[in-house]
């Protein structure tokens, strides 16, 4: 059966975990050729692996998306290794610690802003003059709920996500012309890495966080992940500059 991706290539930043190791799978099963990228090559060799048991095709590149350097290769090496680009997920993040904005220190506030909001910026200035050379391209960037409301102690987490919905928005408007769509999509509570670890660290958050949660359950990476391909998909053809809230009610209340 022919995927809807086929002769295409994606590449996901943040894919050796959760919703990135998600999205990569899904770009993989309907017939893309996938460069798995992430800081961690445990995880990202791992998202390959399970790519390549059903028959798709992947690659590993390392890349810290908040050091310029390493995003310009990384694009010019998905190109010198697949011969082009059409869809990226730029996904990668951190939660970074939780505090009241007076508590947080400059290097804590650097720390999550380069690697969740810089790395945005730096991953869509080189993918984009590469996908005006195809004239086509599609880029979805990985915001959350917490790009729509406040969260008392996480500032700069707020503020990273707020951030890459303006600058989606904004760079959306400025290639609207171009054959380029660029979308955000924003997660509500996913069952990743994250989650497991406060769950079996500070049940007390978790149960607080379920309960907030009108759906009463949170979401698979894959329920992402479907948002993803779609918005890259010729079904979202006028879809662009958007961001997308996929989170069981939370921002509806
Ligand atoms: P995760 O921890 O499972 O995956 C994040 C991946 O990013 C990891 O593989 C990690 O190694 C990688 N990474 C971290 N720093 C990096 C860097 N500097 N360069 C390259 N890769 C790096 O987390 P997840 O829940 O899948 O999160 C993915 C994205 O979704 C993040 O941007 C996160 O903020 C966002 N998000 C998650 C949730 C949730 O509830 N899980 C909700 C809303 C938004």
């Amino acid at each position: 059966m022919l995927g809807q991706f086929d002769e295409k290539v994606a590449l996901v930043t943040g894919a050796g975990s959760g919703i990135g190791r998600a999205s990569s799978l899904a770009f993989a099963r309907e017939g893309a050729r996938v460069v798995v990228s992430d800081i961690s090559p445990e995880g990202g060799e791992e998202t390959v692996r399970r790519i390549k048991e059903f028959g798709g095709e992947a690659v590993f590149i390392k890349a810290d998306v908040s050091r310029a350097n390493e995003v310009e290769s990384l694009i010019d090496d998905t190109v010198k290794t697949y011969g082009q680009l059409d869809y990226a997920h730029n996904n990668a993040g951190i939660p970074g610690r939780t505090a009241l904005t007076a508590d947080y220190t400059e290097e804590q506030w650097d720390r999550v802003i380069n690697i969740n909001l810089k790395s945005v910026f730096l991953c869509m200035k080189h993918e984009i003059p590469r996908m005006l050379r195809q004239k086509s391209g599609s880029i979805v960037n990985t915001a959350s709920t917490m790009g729509v409301v406040g969260f008392g102690t996480g500032p700069a987490y707020v503020a990273s996500k707020h951030g890459i919905i303006g600058l989606t928005k904004s760079t959306a408007l400025g290639y609207v012309k171009d054959g380029i769509r660029i979308n955000a999509v924003c997660p509500g509570n996913t069952n990743t890495a994250i989650f497991a670890y406060v769950k079996e660290k500070l049940p007390e958050l978790y149960d607080n966080v379920m309960a907030a949660t009108p759906i009463g359950r949170f979401a698979q990476p894959e329920e992402i992940a479907n948002a993803v391909i779609w918005l890259c998909s010729d079904s979202a053809s006028y879809c662009t500059g958007h961001a997308m809230v996929i989170d069981g009610c939370y921002t509806a209340q």
